[in-house]
C-alpha cells in the first residue's frame, strides 16, 4: 500500500472510487495514528483490549477515537451502555457519540434492531464501512482505534484497504493453542496486506485474585508471546482474567476506569506505554529474533533434504536456539494437498521463520518472503540435522537453486 496508489487515480479503477477515497483520505486527514484490532476468533477479549487501550490513551491525554466495525456483533455500544445514545448528523455528515472523553461510532449505535444487520451482505458491508470513515466528523485525533470483527474476512480487509497509511494492526489472543493457531493467520493476514503488526496482546493470561492479588496460571500462560517470537512481530504484554473486566463492561464502564489501580488496569497502562514508545517493544522483538528459539523446515525425501521444495513427502520442522547454535526439537510433519500457495500457508502458520531447500520456484520465494519467510537454496541433499547445524555455524555450503519453476 503506498502512498501514490492513495494518491494518483489508477488507471483502470472507476472515478468514483478515486473520489471516495479522496473524501475519507480527506475525512481523517486530522488522524495521526490509526490502530486496528484484530483476533483470531471471537471470544477472545478483542472488543474489551480496544475499549481499555482507548480508555487508557484518553487518560494518558490523547484524543481518541473508537469505531466498531462488527457489524454481526457490535459489542461496543452496550460495553459502553451506549445502545439508545441518539446519533446526530446532516445529510452527509454524522456525529460520532460522546463516551469517556472518546469519539465512539459503531453500526451498533445506527440500527433500529440488532437483528437488522444478519442479512447484510458484502456490498452492504463495505459500504456501511465507508461511511464510517467517510462521513463521520472524526476531526483531529491522535489515536483512531478500529474494533474489527474476528477472523480475517471482508470487514477487516475493506478497512485496512480503505485507510491511508494506517499505522498497524494489534492482533488480540488467548494461551489456548486453538487460538494461537488462528492468530498465525491474523498475522499472516496483515502481511498479505502489507499493514505493520505493532504486536500481539495476551489476554485472559493467568487469574489476579481481585482479593489478596496472587497471580494463578490457570491455562498455560506464555502462549501469545512466544507466538509473536516466532513470526517475528512485538509482543505488547498480557492481561490477566479479571472478573472485574466483565462487571465493568455490565456497568458501562472500562476496567481501566472502574477500578484504576488494579493488576489489569496496571497491564493495560504497560501495553499502552510500549505502544506510546514503540522503540521498547521493537527492541524486544529484535533481541528475541535474534536470540531466541526459531524454527527452521527442511522439505524431505527419504531422509534426507528434498531437492524439489514442492514435491517433498514430509517437511522436518526444527526448533534452534540460534544464540547457542543448538538444535532445540525435530518434528516430521506431513504437508497438505500441493495447491498453489498452500505450503508456504501452512509452513508460515507452523511458524518457522527460515526454509532451507535444494530449490524453489520464484513465485513460492516471493510468497514465502512476502510472509517474512527467508529462504535458502542451493543446499545439498544431507541429513536435515547436519545441514541445520551447518546453518547455525554459518556454515551451509549452498549452491545455485536447482528448481526455478
Ligand atoms: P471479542 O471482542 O473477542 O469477541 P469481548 O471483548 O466481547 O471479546 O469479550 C468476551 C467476554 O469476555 C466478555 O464478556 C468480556 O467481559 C470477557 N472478558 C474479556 N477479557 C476479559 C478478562 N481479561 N478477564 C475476564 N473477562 C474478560
Amino acid at each position: 500500500m503506498t502512498d501514490d496508489t492513495k494518491k494518483e487515480r489508477q488507471p483502470g479503477k472507476p472515478a468514483e472510487d478515486f473520489q471516495e477515497r479522496q473524501a475519507i483520505n480527506s475525512r481523517l486527514s486530522r488522524v495521526k495514528e490509526k490502530l486496528v484490532v484484530l483476533s483470531g476468533k471471537g471470544g477472545v477479549g478483542k472488543s474489551t483490549v480496544a475499549v481499555n487501550l482507548a480508555a487508557v490513551l484518553t487518560q494518558a491525554g490523547k484524543k481518541v477515537g473508537l469505531l466498531d466495525i462488527d457489524i454481526h456483533g457490535p459489542s461496543i455500544p452496550k460495553m459502553l451502555h451506549l445502545e439508545n445514545a441518539p446519533v446526530t448528523g446532516t445529510e452527509t455528515t454524522l456525529a460520532p457519540v460522546i463516551a469517556h472523553k472518546m469519539k465512539i461510532m459503531s453500526i451498533g449505535l445506527l440500527l433500529q434492531d440488532r437483528d437488522d444487520a444478519v442479512i447484510w451482505r458484502g456490498p452492504m458491508k463495505s459500504n456501511a464501512i465507508k461511511q464510517f470513515l467517510r462521513d463521520v466528523e472524526w476531526g483531529e485525533l491522535d489515536y483512531l482505534i478500529v474494533d474489527c470483527p474476528p477472523g480475517t474476512g471482508d470487514e477487516p480487509m475493506t478497512v485496512i484497504q480503505l485507510l491511508d497509511r494506517p499505522t498497524g494492526a494489534i492482533v488480540v489472543t488467548t494461551p489456548q493453542a486453538l487460538a494461537i493457531q488462528d492468530v498465525r493467520r491474523s498475522i499472516v493476514f496483515c502481511r498479505q496486506l502489507q499493514l505493520p503488526v505493532v504486536g500481539v496482546v495476551e489476554n485472559m493470561s493467568g487469574f489476579v485474585c481481585p482479593k489478596c492479588g496472587e497471580h494463578t496460571d490457570i491455562f498455560q500462560t506464555g502462549g501469545g508471546e512466544s507466538m509473536a517470537r516466532d513470526m517475528g512481530v512485538p509482543f505488547l504484554g498480557s492481561i490477566p482474567i479479571d472478573p472485574q473486566v466483565t462487571v465493568s463492561g455490565d456497568d458501562g464502564q472500562p476496567v481501566v476506569q472502574a477500578h484504576p489501580h488494579s493488576e489489569t488496569s496496571k497491564a493495560f497502562g504497560r501495553i499502552v506505554r510500549s505502544l506510546l514508545e514503540p522503540e521498547l517493544s521493537e527492541e524486544k522483538s529484535l533481541e528475541k529474533r535474534e536470540g531466541d528459539a526459531m524454527k527452521i523446515a527442511i522439505p524431505v525425501a527419504q531422509g534426507m533434504l528434498a531437492m524439489h521444495f514442492g514435491h517433498s513427502e514430509q517437511f522436518a520442522l526444527l526448533e534452534v536456539d540460534s544464540e547457542n547454535k543448538k538444535i532445540l526439537s525435530k518434528e516430521m510433519l506431513t504437508p497438505p494437498s500441493h495447491e498453489p500457495g498452500a505450503l508456504p500457508r501452512w509452513l508460515s502458520e507452523l511458524g518457522a521463520s527460515v526454509i532451507i531447500t535444494g530449490g524453489m520456484g520464484i513465485r513460492a520465494q516471493n510468497l514465502f518472503a512476502q510472509n517474512g519467510v527467508d529462504v535458502v537454496v542451493g543446499a545439498a541433499a544431507e541429513d536435515p540435522e547436519k545441514v541445520v547445524q551447518a546453518y547455525l555455524e554459518g556454515e551451509l555450503k549452498a549452491g545455485a537453486n536447482i528448481c526455478d519453476h
